[in-house]
């Protein structure tokens, strides 16, 4: 595996009772670029997700991060190693507030270490960093609120401060700008481009002006395949893709 790919799948496929959902898929992400996973609705993605954080295990196939092979690894294992995936809205606590929210994640990576909590500064640190994160997502004004009380758009770009907190090397990012207005998804994409400058994104999205927007990488799935791959102009010149997804 070549220095620049930090992300490979090989020959990856999952089966649920005889239906084959992720066919035998050769992913490569290369490092510090924004690859994109599109394709219709049933096409595989949100199973190549699952089985790249090992939420689901592959029937077949290999996955290496960073050189390892964590075909078997346990999910919280590969948090740990650096590859996460931010999690659908209902993993940020509603009842706690935005800086509670994106302090939590910054205490769960520095865990219960008994040096690092014994010194006073380090909390001071915590609550610097929490606000420098909350800065860069855009949610100043909004430390104090709880995160029930966010607008949809607010909720998405807290949900990617918290998965930030924990500082992973790469993310994944599924459908981030989801059910949102054309503001909020221009604000998503933009707070991509920014997490992206020194972190590889994977990221499933609906909106082509977006992909079209953010994406180093495309890769097309259809029906658990990979139908084509490429830049946004390869991919979307390519025929087959227009046939397939773009209906045209
Ligand atoms: P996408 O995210 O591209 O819309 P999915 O990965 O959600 O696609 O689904 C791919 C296919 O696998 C769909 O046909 C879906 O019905 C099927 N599928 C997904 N999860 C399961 C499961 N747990 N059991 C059976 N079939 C599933």
């Amino acid at each position: 595996m070549s220095h620049d790919v930090i992300l490979e799948a090989k020959g990856l496929t999952k089966e649920f009772e005889g239906f084959t959902a992720v066919n035998n898929v050769d992913l490569r992400v290369r490092r510090g670029s924004i690859h994109a996973l599109i394709g219709p609705n049933g096409a595989g993605k949100t199973t190549l997700f699952s089985l790249l954080t090992r939420f689901l295990s592959a029937t077949r196939g290999t996955i290496r991060f960073n050189g390892q092979d964590i075909t078997r690894a346990h999910p919280a294992d590969i948090a740990r190693r650096g590859l996460v995936r931010s999690f659908q809205i209902s993993a940020v606590y509603p009842k706690l507030s935005v800086l509670e929210n994106v302090r939590l994640g910054l205490q769960r990576r520095v865990g219960s270490s008994f040096e690092f909590w014994r010194r006073e500064s380090s909390l001071h640190g915590l609550n610097a960093r929490a606000h420098e994160l909350i800065d860069a997502v855009g949610l100043s004004s909004f430390v104090g609120h709880t995160a029930e009380e966010l607008p949809y758009g607010r909720k998405r770009a807290l949900e990617i401060a918290a998965t930030l907190a924990l500082d992973p090397e790469m993310m994944l990012l599924d459908e981030p700008t989801a059910g949102m207005g054309h503001e909020d998804i221009f604000k998503i994409a933009e707070l991509i481009k920014q997490v992206a400058a020194n972190r590889t994104v994977l990221v499933v999205e609906h909106n082509l002006n977006v992909v079209a927007h953010l994406s180093d990488t495309i890769t097309v799935l259809q029906r658990g395949a990979i139908l084509a791959e490429g830049t946004y102009a390869d991919v979307s010149n390519n025929p087959a893709v227009r046939e397939a997804y773009m209906g045209t």
